[in-house]
Parts: C-alpha cells; structure tokens; sequence
C-alpha cells in the first residue's frame, strides 16, 4: 500500500501547511499522532482520522504515533485498546514502536500542573461543579472570579498535592488554571485541568486520584511526543486558544500546533461511540461488529476491504465544512475494489425448482466456470451440473411484460455455462397459481452456454445443481435508520432510536449455493452471480455456511434517493 499512496494523494488544507512548513524549515520531518479515547470501537469517521494521520506521515516520511487518550478511567476499557489496534492494523497502518497511552504521562502532566501553581498560573477552586458553571458566564456575559482564585502558591501546592494523595472526597475540589474570566472565549475562563476521581484506572490502578482534563492533557501529550501536526475534528477550535496557552506557559520539549478539519458524518447511520454504545447495549444490534454498524468491525464483518476503505476516505477529501457524506460512495468504492478481487460463485436466494426433462436423470457432469472476468489469473473451476437445478423465483414469470428476457412459458435462456433452456412446463398450485416447479429442454450442443448456429438468447441466469448444491443462510442488510441525519432529526423526536429502521436486517435460509463455496474461509469475499458481493460470516464453517451481503451489484441507493425524489 505505501508504494503508490503519494501517487493517489489528493492535495487539501493541511498537506499545503506541512509543505510550508517543511520548504520554510519550520519542521524537518512531520509527526502526527491519531489520538482515540478508548471508550468504545472505532467507526468509519475515526478511518478519516487514521487515514490522514497514518497517510501523511507515510507521504512526507514522518511518523505516525497511536496514542490512547486514557485520561478519564470511568468510561476506559482494556477492550476497546485492543478492538482500536485490531482496527488501525486491519486499516493496513503500522505505528511500529510508537505506541503511547496519554496515562504514560500522568507524572509529567502532574509535575507541569506543580509548574503552574508555583509560577501562580494555576489554583485550587473549591466551588462545587454547578458554581464552577455559574461562575463562568455566557457569550454575552463575562465570567466572575472564584472566591478561591487567591489562595497562595503554597496553599495550592498542599490542596494539590492532598488531593493527589486521595485525601479529598470527588468533586470537594479542582485544580484550575489561572487565565481570564472575562474572556470572550468560555474555554479560557480558568478552566479546570485536574478533577478528583477515586477511579481504578486500566493502566496506573489505583496510584492516581487525580486526573487531568483533555484540554490539559492533549497538548501536552502532543508536546512530549515531538508530534508538528496536531489534527483534530473542528469542535476542538475554540480549544485551540486553550492547547497554545498552556504549551506557552511550560517548559515544553517541543511546539506542536494544531489543525482542525470537518468531522466526517455519514447518511443513514450515526458516527458518535456515544450513540453506537446504546445500540450495542440496549441490544439494537448484535455486538460492536454487528454488519448493520458503521463501526470498523462492523464493515469488515460486512464484507468490506480495508483498501475500499482507505479509497474512501481519500476521496471524500479533508475539508472545514459539514458535509453528510452519501452511503453510495461508501458503496462505490467497496464495489471497485471487490469487482477486482473477488470470486464469482453461483447461489440462489430464492429458489425454484427446474427439471430438465431431457435429461439422462443418473447423469451429471462437469463444467467450467470462469472465477474473476476482471482478472484471468484467478483461473476457472468447475461446476457440476445435473438434471434438477435451481434458479432464482424472479427469473421465471408466467405472464413476461415487456423487455423480460428471462424464463417464461416456450422461452429460451441461457443458463451461465452451462446450456441453452426452453420452458416446456410448469406445475403450479391449485387455486393460487403459485408456480411450484418448472420443466425445460436443454440442447445438447450449447453447452459451455453458446449455441454452434449463432442462435442468441437475451437473459443469461445463474443456477445451481439441485444434487450438489450446498445450503447457507444468507444476510442481507438495509440501512441501519429510516432517514438521513438521524441526529439531527431526533430533535424532533425524542431520540435518534425512534429512527432505526426494524427491518433493516433480512435472514434467507437453505439458499442452495456452489459447493465450492464450502472451500472458502470465514471471512472470505466472494460475489454471488447478480446477486451481490457477500463475506464468508465469521461464524461460516463448511458444514454451517453464513453469508453477508455486503452491497448489492449495483446502486440500490441512488434508485431509492430517486424514488423518494419523485414520491
Ligand atoms: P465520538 O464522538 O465517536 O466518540 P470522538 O471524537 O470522541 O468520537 P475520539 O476517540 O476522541 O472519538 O477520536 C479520536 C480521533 O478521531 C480524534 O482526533 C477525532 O477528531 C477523530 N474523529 C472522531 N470521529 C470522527 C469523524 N466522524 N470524522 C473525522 N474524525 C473523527
Ligand atoms: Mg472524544
């Protein structure tokens, strides 16, 4: 992948910035860091992240650090540390050593809050959490100063070292720094940088019991590691004043800045861990890795490729502006890349029956089928045919409207490498006329499915051999909500939930398929003829087969849009 990543690169705001600071020598090599508070699994809007991050450094030679953002150890698990690495390695990234936990730094982050307080930057407030708030203003009006703003330095130190010692109850006091409560920017009005939390912490246990805000700790953090080019989504501009001031005030190793970029939001779906965490809890869906979820788990459970991801990503670009990203480009590049790369087998969702009348009932025999068009070397193989086969129910109709080139009563169609098949009979049920079986003809000489006479036929079916087929469940997905923005419009309910689509998931069971497909593995992607691209299901075995779809052939999506326009 990193051979032709610079090639692809698509110019934005912030490759223009590195190549000044670079050109200027302001930087000589470029660190970034993508920086995940491991409180729930990464979704498709952290692939934005990594893939700018992780693709920059890899562009201009730099490096990219991994770095948990571990600071509050109430919402942190150890699970979620490995589900992120499992992630960024699967999204095809390496940190090689440079994997860090902002808790590696509770000591420096401590000493510099010390720095502070000696240097009169920083103090202990003891109003409660609701003072603290009312104290703080509006955008129309400025803040009012703690009462506890003129403790002396070694008052604070004794406070602050008693409450890092665990002397104090939760929420008694906070560490706050000393800035300016009547300035225009809320984040500047002596914000706290150090809460008390008697929490067991993932990693330092129970040695703390304080820790340090994400304001205080992430430029820090960023600082320590030497990262240039700090990217962050753009909720944190109004931090940004905040991330300089205290990077102005200490003694930091280095000056990193940092860049903002739009969040990347995406249709029909909700990209917020907050949000996709009630799904998986409250059991709207089956577990992170769920193939309704947009979670990274989730996508390549569904079947996607990390390079159709990675192709997304570059695409949808890095811009400063909101935009709710359409789930078919999603889809377009996940087709791309499996149309390249994936075997072509034959199943059937909805089966009927079709006996081939002229043929030798003990017979069978085997024919060869192409496994990629778009790729030679993925060779043939061989499918065994036979005297009953399955086709797909909506391939055969009674009564064809027009420009239906399928099965119908007397018509001719080819069935995919095999033979040339003419409708002779039916059986269908008495009173609904429901069509239960078909009967054809096949002729002999079209085998390998071309007629020698250069006779043509227009619809050209897959099949199965009813004798040798193998049976699976099929999945196949909707969208996982009923309307675009659902968290936009769970204004106008009382919740983004009331949103989710309940059907959006569809169980076929014992669709016949090839038995080749018993050969793949869990987690293989193949394309089911016209019928889609779909993954071997984690829990497929050979004697269980599983299948997800994870797109259709073509754009369901742009029809639907189309169809909701003209409704
Ligand atoms: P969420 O709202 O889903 O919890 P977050 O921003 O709180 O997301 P973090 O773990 O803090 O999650 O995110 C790690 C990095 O990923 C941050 O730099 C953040 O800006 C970035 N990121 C998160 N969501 C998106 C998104 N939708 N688009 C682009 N970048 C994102
Ligand atoms: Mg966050």
């Amino acid at each position: 992948m990193t051979d032709n990543h610079k090639d692809k690169a698509v110019s934005n705001f912030i490759r223009t910035i590195i190549d000044q600071d670079l050109t200027q020598g302001k930087h000589s090599t470029v660190i970034t860091r993508f920086p995940p508070e491991p409180n729930g699994y990464l979704h498709i809007g952290h692939a934005k992240s990594i893939c700018l991050n992780f693709g920059l450094a890899l562009d201009y030679g730099g490096h990219c650090n991994l770095r948990f953002d571990d600071t509050n150890p109430i919402k942190e698990e150890a699970e979620y540390v490995a589900s992120i690495q499992e992630d960024v390695q699967w999204l095809g990234f390496d940190w090689g050593e440079r994997l860090y936990y902002a808790s590696d730094y509770f000591q420096e982050l401590h000493d510099f809050a010390v720095c502070l307080i000696d240097a009169g930057k920083a103090y202990v407030c003891s109003l409660s959490q609701e003072e603290i708030r009312e104290f703080r203003g509006t955008l129309k009006e400025p803040g009012r100063e703690s009462p506890y703003r003129r403790r002396s330095i070694q008052e604070n130190r004794d406070l602050f070292a008693g409450m890092r010692r665990g002397e104090f109850p939760e929420g008694s006091h906070v560490l706050r720094a000393k800035i300016d409560m009547t300035h225009p920017n809320l984040n500047m009005r002596d914000p706290v940088i150090y809460r008390i939390l008697h929490a067991e912490h993932h990693r330092t246990g129970n040695a703390w019991h304080v820790y340090p805000t994400y304001d205080f700790a992430h430029g820090l953090s960023d600082a320590l590691e030497g990262v240039t080019h700090s990217l962050c989504s753009l909720e944190f501009e109004d931090h940004r004043p905040l991330y300089d001031w205290f990077l102005d005030e200490l003694p930091v190793p280095s000056r990193p800045r940092q860049y903002e970029f739009a969040r990347m939001n995406l249709g029909y779906t909700v990209l917020s861990k907050r949000k996709l965490i009630q799904l998986v809890q409250e059991g709207y869906v089956q577990g992170w890795d769920d193939p309704r979820l947009p979670t990274i788990c989730g996508l390549r459970r569904r079947g996607f490729s990390p390079a159709s991801i990675r192709n997304f990503c570059e695409r949808i670009g890095v811009g400063k502006s909101f935009s709710l990203v359409d789930m078919s480009m999603l889809e377009h590049a996940a087709r791309e890349d499996l149309n390249r790369h994936s075997p072509r087998v034959m199943g059937v969702l909805d089966p009927l029956r079709v006996v081939i009348v002229n043929y030798p009932k003990a017979d069978e025999e085997s024919l060869e089928a192409v496994n990629n068009p778009e790729d030679p070397e993925m060779g043939v193989r061989e499918v065994l045919f036979s005297r009953e086969i399955y086709i797909e129910k909506e391939d055969f109709r009674t009564d064809p409207p027009r420009k239906y080139f399928r099965l119908a009563p007397g018509r001719e169609v080819r069935l995919r490498y095999a033979y040339y098949i003419t409708c002779v009979g039916m059986v269908t049920e008495q009173g609904t006329g429901k069509v239960l079986e078909v009967y054809c003809r096949y002729d002999p000489k079209t085998r390998g499915g071309s007629s020698p006479d250069g006779r043509k036929v227009k619809g050209t079916l897959h099949w199965v051999s009813a004798d040798h087929c193998r049976r699976a469940e099929v999945r196949l997905y909707d969208r996982l909500f009923v309307t675009a923005d659902p968290t936009a419009d769970a204004k106008k309910r009382s919740d983004f939930k009331e949103y989710l689509n309940e059907n959006s998931l569809e169980v076929l069971r014992d669709c016949p398929v090839e038995a080749e497909l018993a050969a793949f593995e869990a987690g293989s992607r193949i394309q089911l003829e016209r019928k889609g691209y779909f993954c071997l299901d984690y829990d497929s075995s050979p004697d269980k087969l599983i299948l997800n779809r994870t797109v259709t052939l073509r754009d369901s999506w742009a029809k639907l849009e189309k169809k909701l326009a003209h409704s």
